[in-house]
């Protein structure tokens, strides 16, 4: 039996069997999810909170390469941030140009998402850190193989469909040298849009291109966060970050920590005078001869 509480809705589970890839809580997290959420959260606040309990930063600006649904809605109420699909609106093509994104975002997620970019990853990991700012970084789960290599399934991929053929899919390719290619050995993975695996890497290939990219730093949550239910198995993607610089509030941000710490002083002053005056009335009232005459009859209000 495996027990934790969910850093996604905050649902405590107990779970008999429990496996790294399936949804083992109702809000449809699984491990790699909850690490992600976990490592945002060291990142940005340098502890690890549940994502309810995150303070509500709309001066810190996130972006989602198609973030899942149990997560993607507290994200955007608590920061500046928006999820974005590669085939469907709002629609982002990482691997294409965007300078007017350029130095604009805090963090960006990418869930399970590398695998699938078509060749070359390069093009879209050095886009991914041209959005950052320069203290921005990048959440990342991706499956990483044990041999520890970078498989990339279809390197001349340029022109190219998928398109059904009998019970399955095929792949026809036009290379850059004009050849045609067909391929018949596609692997697919759950979920919708473009889930064609174009690649497999290794974690020493992702963290090299990760730095060829411009990244300053690369580093790979591998231990367990068992109290959130990130149970690592053979199985599971890979979560890290990569870094620009160390991770730091702007100015905007800083405001925003101090209105929200005033303000927070403000409401606790004031339910503590609410509270004085009130303490001052029962003080009166139980002075009050007859509260004093009604409390040794046994009957009148009672203030304790
Ligand atoms: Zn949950």
């Amino acid at each position: 039996m495996v027990r934790f509480t969910c850093n996604i809705c905050s649902a405590y589970n107990e779970v008999e069997h429990f496996a790294s890839e399936p949804s083992t809580c109702a809000c449809g997290s699984n491990v790699r999810l909850r690490a992600l959420i976990h490592l945002l959260s060291n990142e940005l606040f340098g502890r690890s909170l549940p994502l309810p309990a995150f303070p509500k930063m709309k001066a810190i600006r996130g972006l989602g390469m198609s973030d899942k649904e149990c997560y993607n809605g507290l994200l955007a109420e608590k920061f500046d941030y928006a999820n974005t699909f590669y085939d469907r609106e709002p629609r982002l093509d990482f691997t294409e140009s965007h300078p007017e994104l350029a130095g604009q975002y805090d963090f960006i997620l990418s869930a399970d998402v590398l695998e699938h970019i078509a060749p070359p990853v390069q093009r879209a990991l050095e886009e991914t850190r041209r959005m950052l700012k320069p203290h921005g970084f990048l959440g990342i789960t991706v499956y990483c193989n044990p041999e520890d290599r970078l498989r990339e399934h279809f390197p001349e991929l340029h022109e190219f469909r998928i398109v059904p053929l009998g019970d399955a899919s095929v792949l026809i390719n036009r290379r850059r040298d004009g050849v045609l290619e067909i391929r018949d050995d596609l692997v697919f993975h759950g979920g919708s849009g473009a889930t064609l695996e174009m690649r497999e890497f290794g974690a020493s290939a992702l963290r090299a291109q990760l730095l060829a990219a411009g990244f300053c730093a690369v580093t790979f949550l591998t231990e367990n966060v068992p109290e959130s239910g990130v149970l690592f198995d053979h199985d599971t993607s890979q979560p890290l970050i990569a870094r620009n610089h160390e991770f730091t509030f702007d100015h905007w941000a800083g405001h925003q920590m101090v209105d929200a710490w005033q303000s927070a002083e403000a409401r606790a002053r004031k339910e503590k005078e609410r509270a004085d005056v009130l303490a001052d009335r029962i003080r009166l009232a139980s002075a009050s001869r007859w509260v004093r005459l009604g409390r040794m009859l046994g009957i009148g209000p009672k203030f304790d």
